[in-house]
């Protein structure tokens, strides 16, 4: 097996337990093939343990565990790692449809995503080296979950291109339907796996759709950022007064009112519009909602961005708490990596001290366990929800 060499002095990050290593950590970046699997040592020549290679991407190696763990990258390494993440989501995601299967890292795969719909699966590989050995991982997942009837791929996020990986959607094994019906909590949600973004639904909201339900009886709801209707369908179900929800998506819309259809919920609406400038005119109107819920797509995409997204959660934040009378619910939320936790509560804190609001803070949650966190790889954290109330 091949192996790279970090630079002195850049070992204690990955010993730590971080499984990425960066092209500028290495003493020299070899004209390997992408996707090769390498042996990484530290500058005194002990291994650190293998990964997946690419020399063109800044994330130069993926470290596929702890050293000794891995010497192979056959069908049997998948089908043990596979097998361990199956296993932990059948004790924590008992009676779920659907759930994320494998979450890269945490799974000690780095760069594959797989995130399960009943009898289907749809799977991303965001490195060279996971895309390469797709054809072994669709057989591995076949043998862990022979149950499977169909496996897409839904290639299409941005990372792709820092591993000059093209976007692309094949079924990769059996048949797909376009649409199918599945429950979460008791809802029921169609599936259009062959449309729609990310892979499907956005599963890391799950548990905090049914908590925010709960919260909304007898309350006037606005849902922005409701893709598929997602904490709307939930607050409805829960007996919510009126819910509106707002997305600037007429196609995700589409399906929002056929699940309100689907079950059978009345005082649910949706409506297209920008959420910015909906808020703006909700202000400027003197509208009041007892429950504002926001769950805006990643501001930050990059740390280059943090500053503007810093602005756009600051805004979208001081709107929403425009719109809600003492005792009202302010539902809030970021999924960008960069904008960390502590930042996105001080940003929130400002805009309520500003207007005078005072917020008590009913709950604080990040991912599901279904899409663990490693401790040594502050990456692999993105998601932040809070529930206030303004008292
Ligand atoms: N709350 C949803 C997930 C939201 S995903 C759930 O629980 O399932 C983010 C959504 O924001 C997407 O549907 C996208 O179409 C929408 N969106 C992005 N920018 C927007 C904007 N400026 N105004 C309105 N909707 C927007």
């Amino acid at each position: 097996m091949h192996e790279v060499r970090l630079r002195a002095g850049h070992e204690a990050r990955v010993r730590s337990g971080h499984l990425w290593i960066f092209s500028n950590e290495l003493q020299q970046v070899p004209p390997l093939p992408p996707g090769s699997l390498v042996r990484v040592l530290t500058a005194a020549g002990d291994s650190v343990g293998i990964g997946l290679y690419n020399p063109h991407s800044l994330i130069c190696v993926r470290l596929l565990g702890i050293d000794g763990d891995v010497t192979t990258l056959g069908l049997d390494f998948f089908v043990e790692r596979l097998s361990r993440a199956l296993q932990l989501r059948q004790q924590l995601c008992r009676g779920e449809a659907m759930y994320r299967l494998v979450h890269g890292e945490a799974d000690l795969l780095p760069g594959l995503v797989v995130d399960r719909y009943g009898e289907y699966l749809a799977l991303q590989t965001l490195s060279v080296g996971m895309d390469q050995r797709l054809p072994t991982i669709v057989e591995a997942l076949r043998m862990v979950l022979p149950e499977v009837q169909g496996i897409v791929e839904k290639n299409l996020s941005r990372l792709r291109e820092l591993e000059q990986l093209p976007q692309q959607q094949r079924v990769l094994y059996g048949h797909i339907p376009e649409r199918f019906v599945l429950e979460e909590f008791g809802l029921r949600i169609e599936i259009r796996l062959l449309e729609g973004q990310k892979t499907g639904a956005y599963l890391d909201q799950r548990y905090h759709r049914l908590l925010t339900g709960r919260l909304a009886t007898g309350l006037r709801v606005l849902d922005c950022f409701t893709y598929h209707g997602g904490f709307a369908l939930h607050a409805a179900a829960q007996g919510a007064g009126e819910v509106l929800g707002i997305d600037s998506s007429g196609s995700a819309l589409e399906v929002a009112r056929r699940n309100a259809e689907l079950n059978a919920l009345q005082h649910v609406r949706f409506h297209e519009a920008d959420v910015f400038s909906f808020l703006r005119e909700q202000v400027a109107s003197g509208a009041q909602w007892d429950m504002v819920i926001l769950d805006p797509p990643a501001f930050a995409k990059s740390r280059r961005h943090v500053p503007s997204a810093k602005q756009g959660y600051s805004e979208l934040n001081r709107l929403a708490l425009l719109l809600l009378p003492p005792g009202g619910f302010l539902v809030t939320s970021s999924c960008s990596h960069h904008v960390f936790e502590a930042v996105f509560l001080e940003l929130i804190f400002t805009e309520a001290a500003r207007l005078g609001r005072r917020l008590r803070m009913l709950y604080r949650g990040t991912q599901p366990p279904d899409h663990p966190i490693l401790l040594s790889m502050p990456e692999t954290q993105y998601l932040k929800f809070f529930i206030f109330q303004v008292l």
